[in-house]
């Protein structure tokens, strides 16, 4: 016989998912409890205020999407400036426009037009194109050719993933952009922005009203917690939530390095990759920069990437043929329960942000109507 529970939903995790679910959810009069074991809310599109900066704890966050329903719903919450991610790298000294577009191609070869940066990338990839490329390094050569691989891509995927660019899947660099026009912007999307005021303000508009606990970790109390509620929403890993009974899936994480400088500009943009193999960190962000900040100080974050571990949060799930299986067959076992799995930790996805909201709207309009 059911209980009389406090709850229609216990929700673990109050990152994006977990808080879109909880707003439709409450608006469709459910009673939700959202925990979360952080001291705060928000997941990882936190932003900790510090001198007036917005500071992203957890990385570089920069909202994009081609659907106008996602982007008018987050905009329903707070407005979204009209910021425009067009990140540099700089490889050994030389710094070169991301994504790869006629001004990274000018800045490597000299190179004046599209036809003559054409003509140097189909040549550097002609031997490439022969066979499907089963491997990111092959895409990336059958992509943009040798000078781009080797100055702008391989040192930073290889320090970014730990693992040589051979054994890693093709899909991680495909989401990069290559234009034959001079376009600094990192993305395609037609929508794209920071939230005015950080991402805290889009957290707190979908979580108003809703009864939230922070610094709960679900699993030091699993038993009363899941006794309060009829329905569980889980955002954190799913081998951890199975006791890691079929093995561990790997994940990799980030340090990262906030420093305060007493100086109003450090690098003139908000985010500096460094592709060189050499340089320990991947990027550097100079968090006034998503909100034109003027601010008389700046902080920056030196990002150092390393493998997930207990010490270390899992950030990116690793795509590989080996952790792929071992979620599916996780994925299997979680058919016979009724928990309601959704996240990137949860469904072992490298979601982006506007992904995230569509998966948690399609899973609320699926399990509330
Ligand atoms: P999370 O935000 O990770 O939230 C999950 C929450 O569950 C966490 O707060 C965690 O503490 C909590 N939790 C886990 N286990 C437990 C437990 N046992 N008990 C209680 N609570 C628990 N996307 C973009 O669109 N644009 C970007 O520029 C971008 N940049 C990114 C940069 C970095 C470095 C990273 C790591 C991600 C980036 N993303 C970006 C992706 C974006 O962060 C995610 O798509 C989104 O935040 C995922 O939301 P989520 O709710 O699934 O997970
Ligand atoms: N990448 C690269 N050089 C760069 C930036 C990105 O080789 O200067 C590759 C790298 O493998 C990375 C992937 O492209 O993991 C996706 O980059 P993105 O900026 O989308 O990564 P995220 O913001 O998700 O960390």
């Amino acid at each position: 016989m059911s209980k009389n529970r406090e709850y229609d939903y216990l929700i673990i995790g109050a990152g994006l998912f977990g808080a879109v679910f909880a707003h439709e959810a409450t608006k469709k009069n459910k009673r939700c409890l959202v925990i979360d074991k952080r001291n705060h809310l928000g997941g990882n599109t936190y932003c900790e205020n510090i001198e007036g900066i917005n500071v992203h704890k957890y990385g570089a966050h920069i909202f994009h999407t081609n659907d106008k329903f996602i982007w008018d719903y987050v905009n329903s919450f707070v407005p979204f400036n009209r910021y425009t991610n067009s990140p540099l790298a700089n490889y050994k000294g030389e710094l070169y426009n991301l994504p790869f577009n006629m001004n990274t191609f000018h800045q490597l070869w000299n190179v004046k037009t599209p036809d003559e940066a054409k003509a140097i990338i189909d040549k550097q990839t002609k031997e490439h194109k022969t066979k499907r490329p089963t491997n990111l390094e092959e895409q990336a050569l059958s992509l943009v050719g040798k000078d781009i691989y080797e100055k702008l891509i391989k040192g930073y995927t290889e320090k970014q993933w730990g693992r040589k660019a051979t054994q890693l899947p093709a899909f991680i660099i495909k989401r990069l952009p290559l234009r034959f026009t001079f376009d600094n912007n990192y993305f395609n999307d037609t929508y794209q922005g920071i939230p005015i005021g950080g991402y805290n303000m889009l957290t707190n508009g979908l979580l108003n009203g809703i009864e939230c606990r922070t610094g709960i970790d679900f699993f030091e109390d699993r038993e009363n917690l899941s006794d309060l509620a009829d329905n569980i929403v889980f955002t954190g890993k799913i081998d951890e939530f199975y006791d890691y009974s079929l093995g561990r899936l790997e994940y990799r994480s980030l340090e990262f390095k906030h420093k305060i400088l007493r100086k109003s500009n450090f690098q003139g943009n908000a985010v500096v990759n460094y592709t060189a193999a050499n340089i320990p960190y991947t990027r550097i962000l100079e968090h006034k920069h998503f909100e034109f900040g003027n601010q008389e100080n700046t902080i920056i974050t030196e990002e150092y990437p390393l493998e997930a571990s207990i010490k270390n949060e899992p950030y990116y799930p690793i795509n590989d043929t080996k952790n792929t299986n071992l979620y599916k067959a996780y994925k299997e076992m979680s058919e016979q329960d009724q928990i309601i799995f959704g996240g990137r930790l949860a469904e072992y996805k490298y979601y982006d942000m506007h992904q995230i909201i569509g998966a948690a709207l399609a899973r609320a309009k699926k399990l509330l109507s």
